[in-house]
């Protein structure tokens, strides 16, 4: 029995010992214009671990001045200095070197992001060796990026397009994946030519604040990647709207990404946003129902739940429903919570106190809702952001715990009688980032690829991802996608020149057409 999901699980992990919890206790500072900085006014906060419960990092609370010192910074080094003199081979060979230090570097960054957000250490292992893979990719893209010359009708012109670094780029990220969801975004802004700010989330800042020493270590010109930390309610508005920040990349939750477009569409940025999803996995009585059912486990009690493509509504042909949800049952009561370092815990603990009484109040949404809860549904005893694996059947695609992203391990069974059925629920939602399909019907298979409003389709998998693949959402799931080649694109202007080699004289009351 196998359960296609992530490549990563072919990149050995080098994790030979058992770390002890209490073991770090880190000041970080910000990196600004190549310096280690505290925040304007010295003030710090604490980074909590949430599987101890107990605070294991200080951080530099930053404030608007550490904006304005990060944003120029970034601004020029965009136009003074090494970075705009470098050849584009020179940038990418710069971000081929960040990704052997991250390669060398992470087990560390990877036991940083655990303590952080209490994603299991064999997840965030695989991750951050994958995230080298993004600034390998983009790194050898970046001398591959080519205007056009353009073969206009007028005699005696010659007119050629050039793509330029769109200026400095806010990326802004949420906490489940810091480092893996910066990559995409910073390897295509640096191989346009762009630089960088990033802001990761107050949740999760460390593992970011330490990337930044390894773009010290390459040898990136100063202010050509800047760290800052703080709190997104306090310096959001600010960052985005900064009249000196040319883009914001943004992954996390829809209203943010909505109020950021908001703030952003004032002074005229480009925004390319990752958001929220209420995916549908779609399992059809001619399945292979082994696959099936680890697909569905992967879809939704996988990082507890708190995955953007999180397939949190199961929708299951009438004629195997109860069979599957059976199986499903057996499964969750199976699946061990604990320790994220542990190398046998399956669940380990919702990531931020606010998120684990989110997830919490939607027991009592459920079953407001009328829906039945065939496992979990209540809280468990002790202090620990837990959530056990929980699964809903009964459910009707209108209710609340249906409709709304939870982002935890809270499954909705829905049943469905036929195709057509099938597809409607599935595309009745607000969101649109992900969907998963299991037939062996090759005809449906691909039916069902194209008539689903998702920006990821998986047919006989789940929650697969790529640096090479785009990512992006269908209407509330995001604008613009990341990933692939036409990611850099999002970071580059398009600029038209002409030159004319010919002697006429400008006629000059009439436009050239
Ligand atoms: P949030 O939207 O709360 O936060 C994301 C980031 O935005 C954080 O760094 C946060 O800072 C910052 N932020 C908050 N307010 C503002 C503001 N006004 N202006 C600018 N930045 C702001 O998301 P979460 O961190 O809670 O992450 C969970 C959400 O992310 C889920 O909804 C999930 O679906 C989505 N997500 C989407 C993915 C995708 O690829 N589509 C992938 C992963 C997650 P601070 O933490 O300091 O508040």
């Amino acid at each position: 029995m196998t359960l296609h999901t992530i490549e990563w699980h072919t990149i050995p992990v080098n994790r030979t010992e058992e770390r002890e919890w209490p073991r770090m206790n880190a000041n970080y500072k910000m990196f600004v214009g190549g310096n280690w900085v505290e925040a304007d006014g010295g003030k710090r906060f604490d980074s909590d671990n949430p599987f101890t419960g107990r605070s294991w990092a200080s951080i530099p609370h930053g404030t608007t001045a550490d904006v304005d010192a990060a944003v120029a910074a970034a601004k020029s080094a965009l136009t003074t200095g090494d970075w705009p003199a470098m050849s584009a081979s020179q940038r990418g060979a710069l971000l081929r070197k960040l990704g052997d230090l991250i390669v060398e570097e992470a087990d560390r960054l990877a036991e940083i992001e655990t303590r952080d957000n209490g994603k299991l250490l064999n997840e965030t292992s695989l991750q951050i060796r994958y995230t080298a893979q993004f600034y390998y990719y983009y790194g050898g893209m970046a001398d591959k990026i080519e205007g056009a010359v353009i073969p206009v009708e007028k005699p005696n012109i010659h007119n050629y397009t050039r793509l330029e670094p769109i200026g400095v780029v806010a990326v802004i990220t949420p906490w489940n994946s810091p480092l893996l969801i910066a990559a995409g975004k910073i390897g295509a802004a640096l191989a346009a030519g762009c630089t960088v700010v990033v802001k990761p989330s107050e949740f999760t800042s460390a593992s970011t604040l330490a990337l930044a020493e390894l773009f010290e270590r390459a040898g990136f010109p100063k202010g050509v990647l800047n760290v800052i930390s703080g709190f997104g309610h306090e310096i959001g508005d600010y960052f985005v709207g900064h009249p000196d920040v040319g883009c914001v990349a943004f992954t996390g939750g829809t209203s943010t990404g909505q109020r950021i477009n908001e703030v952003a569409a004032k002074t005229f940025k480009k925004t390319v946003l990752e958001l929220g999803g209420k995916s549908p996995n779609i399992i059809f009585e001619d399945a292979d129902l082994d696959n099936a059912i680890l697909g569905a486990v992967s879809g939704i009690f996988a990082a507890s739940g708190q995955s953007c493509v999180a397939g949190s509504r199961l929708l299951v042909q009438r004629s195997i429903h109860d069979q599957v949800v059976e199986r499903l049952v057996d499964f969750a009561k199976s699946i061990k919570l604990g320790d994220p370092m542990a190398p046998d815990t399956h669940m380990g603990p919702i990531a931020t106190r606010p998120q684990y009484e989110r997830v919490l109040s939607y027991f009592d949404i459920a079953r407001s809702d009328g829906a039945e809860c065939v496992v979990g549904g209540t809280p468990l005893d002790g202090d620990g952001q837990f959530v056990q694996p929980t699964i809903y059947t009964g459910v009707k695609n209108d209710m609340r715990i249906a409709q709304e992203e939870i982002f935890g391990p809270l499954l909705s069974i829905i049943p469905f009688d036929d195709d057509d059925h099938a597809l409607s629920i599935a595309n009745d939602t607000l969101y649109g980032l992900a969907s998963g399909v299991w037939t062996q019907n090759m005809q449906r298979a691909f039916r069902f690829s194209h008539a689903l409003q998702a920006g990821q389709v998986w047919v006989n998998m789940y929650r697969a991802a790529s640096y090479m693949t785009p990512l992006g959402g269908y209407k509330r799931s995001g604008l613009g996608s990341e990933n692939g080649k036409d990611h850099v694109y999002d970071y580059l202007h398009k600029k038209a020149v002409w030159m004319n080699y010919g002697e006429d004289a400008p006629q000059p009351f009439v436009q050239k057409l």
